[in-house]
């Protein structure tokens, strides 16, 4: 399936001084401007010229060479070697920019032929002098992070950057915005870099002095299949933030993520808080307080976005579990009610009110249908038997039953009776 998809572009002057990036600016959109109008101008003359020759009964190998030097930039000293007049047209070098054309002429007019162009029904389509500018693949992608594994880890951050390079002539920083309003195309993004989605012949065009880019894309014909009697069950816990499971699968299981990890980066964010906020009172008042207080303000905002976007990792693969699995729904625990297991703890750490919403929006985009079951004794009973006795989950991590013996991950078992309960929670 091709998909296209929108995204603004503006030309990257990072590190440059504010002299160098105002001319940087100026030349890269004059470029822009020059080769847009270029190749505009070009495929009206191909696109007559064809008209022209087909009107006069022109051959198939007439035709054939029409494209032949339609497709090719002027020579200097060849003027018959092109279309296109020399120094009439000024195509950009280092893009295919009448190569580009060709294709997409010959296919209009047929387009128009069927319209009934050759009866005299309609009259000959031009293209307008500011239409977009196809770019075939020359440009590329690339980001701020050390590969794409860390790119993943940073795809709902604020700090992640994403450039095109076109062909080598300039450079863009894509305009990406707020995380959660931009979620869906930083996870296309992210595809297009581990090479899932394949990236297709675009184009560039400036609308209202924004420079826009049509991304084309190839995502994989593999058409999801939900299937009705498929339910993934996720256990939120501590030691790991989210461990899956399957209702129809007694073997199948995937732990996501490590609290361990969250926790140590998350303390030290508070404890350089605290030590931040005590220096802070030690010097209350007087000048400067503003912006004495700045890196606090940093420091805050870098902690609630470590929490967001560390569920963000963690809901995507939640919701690619299912979608792997064919899981029409995804059962979680109704954490509404804290008070039974002495969760407050886990509260404090860990938003798992926001986990469980992001994973709710990832699943929509599926088609699957999050539910919340009733979290009432799901590490206690038995997955196998259904046996419900005290003491059963030996440990943190250890679940015995005393009725038929099966032994297993405590996580795992929790998470498969997520999967199995019927016990809905109305919202
Ligand atoms: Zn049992």
């Amino acid at each position: 399936m091709v998909l296209t998809r929108k995204l603004q572009l503006v030309p990257c002057a990072e590190g440059m001084s504010k002299e160098e990036a105002k001319k940087e600016v100026d030349r890269v959109y004059k470029i822009l401007r020059d080769g847009i109008y270029a190749q505009n101008k070009a495929y009206n003359i191909f696109i007559s010229r064809r008209y022209t020759a087909i009107l006069l009964g022109a051959s198939k190998e007439e035709l054939a060479k029409l494209t032949l030097i339609g497709e090719r930039n002027p020579k200097k000293d060849d003027p018959s070697y092109s279309l296109y007049e020399y120094g009439k047209i000024n195509f950009i070098k280092g893009i295919p920019q009448a190569s580009a054309l060709g294709q997409h002429a010959i296919s209009d007019l047929s387009k128009q032929k069927k319209d009934g162009l050759f009866k005299g029904k309609v009259a000959l389509a031009c293209r307008r002098l500011d239409a977009p500018m196809w770019i075939k693949q020359k440009y590329e992608f690339y980001h701020n992070y050390a590969d794409n594994k860390e790119l993943s880890e940073n795809l709902y951050s604020e700090d992640l950057k994403i450039y095109m390079k076109l062909a080598n002539i300039c450079v863009f920083e894509v305009v990406l915005g707020n995380p959660h309003k931009s979620a869906a195309i930083r996870a296309e993004l992210e595809r297009v870099f581990d090479e899932n989605y394949k990236k297709l012949d675009s184009s560039i065009q400036i609308v209202n002095n924004k420079i826009m880019l049509y991304l084309a894309i190839n995502i994989p014909e593999k058409q999801i299949e939900l299937k009705e009697d498929v339910v993934v069950g996720v256990d939120l816990g501590i030691a790991i933030p989210a461990v899956c499971a399957l209702n129809n699968s007694r073997y199948i299981k995937k732990s996501i993520g490590s609290a361990n990890e969250f926790l140590r980066i998350r303390t030290q964010l508070q404890s350089e808080k605290k030590r931040l906020q005590r220096k802070l009172r030690d010097t209350n008042g007087g000048h400067g307080r503003k912006k004495k207080l700045a890196p606090l303000d940093k420091l805050s905002k870098r902690e609630r976005n470590f929490v967001q976007t560390y569920n963000h990792m963690i809901s995507r693969r939640v919701v690619d579990f299912a979608v792997k699995n064919n899981a029409k729904y995804i059962n979680v625990e109704d954490l509404s009610d804290y008070k039974n297991n002495g969760s407050e703890y886990i509260l404090r750490n860990w938003s798992y009110y926001e986990l469980q919403q992001q994973i709710e929006y990832k699943a929509e985009m599926y088609g699957i249908v999050v539910r919340k079951v009733n979290p009432y004794h799901t590490s206690q009973i038995c997955s196998q038997c259904g046996h419900w006795e005290e003491g059963q989950r030996k440990s943190q991590s250890e679940f015995e039953c005393k009725a038929c013996g099966y032994t297993a991950n405590a996580d795992f078992n929790a998470a498969r009776n997520i999967a199995l309960s019927t016990d809905f929670v109305k919202k």
